[in-house]
């Protein structure tokens, strides 16, 4: 039996042929999206009436999508954060909906480094000068020895603690529902949310995006970060103020920040993306040549089995 499996996910596939070829050796016949950009709610309603399962990266899986979709049986996840899926209307309507845990930690937790270096050093800044012709003497921030507070202590959050071990850093984390021993096993001090942001020189936001933790550094947070603290945020978008963010670095209060997620994706407000001593990439947190390989291959197991009535291996609902 053939099955139709809708390709939202723009960089599924990508790196690798073999998750593509697993699923079309399974009889899927694979719909791509070949907008360059995620599906509005809109035009995914028009689509997915005959899909029996949907690959899904930022689009929009809202609960009147899942309501159009009569065939769908799986939504999965290329990547880990849920938040763009309405998981409680895909369980009440009996679809499986999934995600790739362990697959992209690694990479995600390498650009939050090549962040904090990157903040600390204003290396785009120095590439452009130079690169101009200019030859400006910056003076960046020594990242060794110096204190990291990390805002979520998962997956990710333990591999940015892992790798700043080899900085010298003293490392904080703040996480209410972390096991103290995991903490300890890393060398990491639990602390208060306030503790961490008045100790840190720089801070990194690992939190998935929920009700608890939207707007979590909105104004008053911000204020509360040591003067001249550095931000790294490759959570989500909504978690961050960024209007607030802009005043901050426009005052000094803060020397500098990096975000790889935006509340618009792409985002088109430029004069924002401009922010001197804001640094930008496009949500790529999760692009590395090896990350999207196994992310592919979860996905596409998850999507044969449900599709043969088996359970998913990584089923969210
Ligand atoms: P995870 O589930 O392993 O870890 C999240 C941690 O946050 C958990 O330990 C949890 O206890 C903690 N947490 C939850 N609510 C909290 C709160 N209110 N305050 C403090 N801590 C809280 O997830 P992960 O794999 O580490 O990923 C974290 C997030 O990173 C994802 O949810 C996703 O949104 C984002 N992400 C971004 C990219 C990218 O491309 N930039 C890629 C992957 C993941």
């Amino acid at each position: 039996m053939r099955y139709k499996v809708l390709v939202a996910a723009l960089s599924f596939s990508k790196s690798s042929s073999k998750p593509r070829q697993m699923l079309e050796s399974a009889g899927c016949e694979l719909i791509w999206n070949t907008l360059g950009r995620p599906f509005s709610e809109e035009e995914l309603v028009k689509i997915v009436p005959d899909v029996d399962a949907i690959i899904v990266g930022v689009d929009p899986i809202t609960g009147r999508v899942l309501e159009a979709g009569r065939q769908i049986k799986i939504v999965a996840k290329h990547g880990v954060g849920l938040d763009n899926i309405d998981v409680d209307t895909a369980t009440k309507l009996g679809i499986a909906v999934t995600n790739t845990p362990g697959a992209n930690d690694d990479a995600v937790a390498d650009l939050t480094v090549g962040f904090l270096l990157a903040v600390a050093r204003q290396i785009p800044v120095a590439d452009v000068a130079t690169k101009s012709g200019n030859w400006p003497r910056l003076i960046g921030t020594q990242v060794w020895g110096k204190t990291l507070g990390l805002v979520g202590l998962g997956r990710i959050g333990r591999g940015v603690a892992y790798r700043a071990k080899g900085f010298n850093m003293r490392i904080l984390a703040y996480d209410p529902y972390v096991d103290v021993s995991v903490a300890r096993y890393l060398g990491v001090e639990l602390v208060s949310f306030n503790e961490l942001l008045s100790e840190s020189d720089f801070v990194s936001i690992h939190v998935p995006l929920t009700e608890e933790t939207r707007l979590l550094f909105d104004e008053e947070v911000l204020k509360k970060l040591k003067r001249g603290a550095y931000l790294i945020n490759t959570s989500r978008g909504e978690i961050l103020d960024s209007v607030a963010l802009k005043r901050a670095l426009e005052e000094g209060h803060i020397a500098g920040a990096a975000v790889d997620v935006y509340w618009e994706e792409p985002p088109k407000d430029l004069a924002w993306l401009n922010t001197p001593g804001l640094i930008t990439t496009p949500h790529i947190g999760a692009y590395t040549r090896e990350a999207n390989e196994k992310m592919g291959l979860m996905v596409a197991e998850c999507v044969i089995k449900v599709l043969r009535g088996e359970k998913a291996p990584y089923q969210v609902n």
